[in-house]
């Protein structure tokens, strides 16, 4: 094969995911995995018995139409009028998705050329640094420093040069539990206008939010048009296995999502589709209990983390912690996460992984608390027994 090596540029150093090693320890080790942000508990038995009679009526069992079923278009549709007051056509502003993973890596394919500046906020979900530079783009950090994670938005401000395309936000963010603010937001999208960017916003988390509500930047002044909405059923409805997720924007911006998505998967999770569709439709009172479900686990998550040594940053949104190592007289996330399996059967995440700012996020640890209340209680009391190094 010669000298060359296999993995081309764009995809160097992007390495297997954090995920994986840290699964596969947990697995090794038996331990209890805090690390990968999926519920030990399936979603609502309503809609997985819907997944089971579209399967069994032949509903989705082949290919769906490209943009995806119609029932889940409109579902989605009513879904951002009904939450979020945003009025979407189903036919040309709305778009099916194997997952929000699929939504991003379409979404900025197709939105980039090689060579353009995204700015996203760090410590950065995985998959946006992959995916910005299969586009052959830049990605350009904007740091979130602890305590507070709150974006400075006159350094964003300054990131901003004539490259600059696109804006790639998330919020309620992962993992940091930063929940943008209507001022925030607001700002943002003066800027967006003001330098013409594109903004693509991850909302997967949308449901979540323990403190006020989520705000969609699509709905502010001048962003209809510039804004790519991504969101998803995985986390909402806690079937992370499904993988259906969603676009929604104006018509041009579908179109071109569209066109490169459909040579990604083309279509996918047929039935699932429509089970979705109902999720969608689920009344008040399931998203109300999902949020106050979580927001316990969060709060006996963070007590015990807190009793157990940890600098505790509270959550505002997500299902994620992060905290501080430094008061248990330790300095590295990376090696402290690859010992504590070992050391008291716990799997947590490195937050150093999601900065190219190494330095920013090296004694940042993330715990998820979407677990049962006993696997909680039991993380808690095997986290307990650190003793300061
Ligand atoms: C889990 C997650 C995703 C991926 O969503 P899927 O629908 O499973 O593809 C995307 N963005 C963030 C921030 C996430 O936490």
């Amino acid at each position: 094969m010669g000298a060359r090596p296999l993995l081309n540029r764009r995809l160097d150093g992007l390495g297997t995911t954090i995920f994986a090693e840290m699964s596969a320890l947990a697995t090794a080790t038996g331990s209890i995995n805090l690390g990968q942000g999926f519920p030990d508990t399936d979603g609502p038995e309503e809609v997985r018995e819907a997944a089971v009679r579209a399967l069994r009526e032949g509903r989705g069992n082949q290919y769906p139409p490209g943009p995806g079923v119609p029932e889940l278009r409109t579902a989605i549709a009513d879904h951002q009028r009904r939450f979020h007051g945003l009025d979407l056509d189903p036919d040309t502003e709305v778009l099916v998705t194997a997952g929000a993973t699929e939504a991003i890596a379409a979404s900025l394919l197709a939105l980039l050329e090689p060579g353009d500046e995204v700015i996203a906020f760090e410590p950065f979900y995985d998959s946006y640094a992959a995916c910005v530079a299969m586009a052959g783009a830049v990605r350009v950090p904007l740091t979130l420093r602890a305590p507070s994670f709150r974006p400075d938005l006159d350094e964003l401000r300054a990131l901003v040069t004539p490259r600059t395309r696109l804006l790639l936000l998330n919020s309620p963010h992962n993992p940091t539990g930063l929940v943008l603010t209507p001022d925030e937001l607001t700002a943002i999208a003066e800027l967006a206008v003001e330098r013409d960017l594109l903004v693509v916003t991850d909302e997967v988390y949308e449901h979540l939010v323990f403190n006020g509500a989520h705000h969609p930047i699509a709905a502010l002044p001048g962003m209809r048009e510039r804004t790519v909405s991504i969101s998803s059923a995985g986390k909402t409805f806690s079937f992370t296995g499904w993988k259906v997720g969603w676009v929604t924007a104006a018509p041009e911006l579908v179109t071109a999502v569209r066109t490169a998505k459909q040579y990604l998967t083309y279509v996918s999770a047929g039935p699932f589709q429509y089970a979705v569709a109902e999720a969608l439709r689920l009344p008040d009172s399931y998203f109300e209990t999902f949020r106050a479900d979580l927001r316990h686990k969060r709060d006996l998550l963070a007590e015990g983390l807190t009793a157990a040594g940890f600098r505790v940053f509270h959550p505002e949104g997500t299902y994620f912690i992060t905290t501080d190592i430094t008061p248990l007289g330790e300095k590295d996330g990376i090696a402290f996460c690859r010992t504590l399996p070992t050391r008291c059967g716990v799997v947590a995440i490195p937050n150093a992984v999601f900065y190219d700012d190494i330095e920013a996020g090296r004694p940042l640890v993330r715990f998820t608390f979407c677990k049962k209340d006993d696997v909680l209680e039991e993380a808690v009391a095997r986290l307990s027994r650190l003793s300061p190094a």
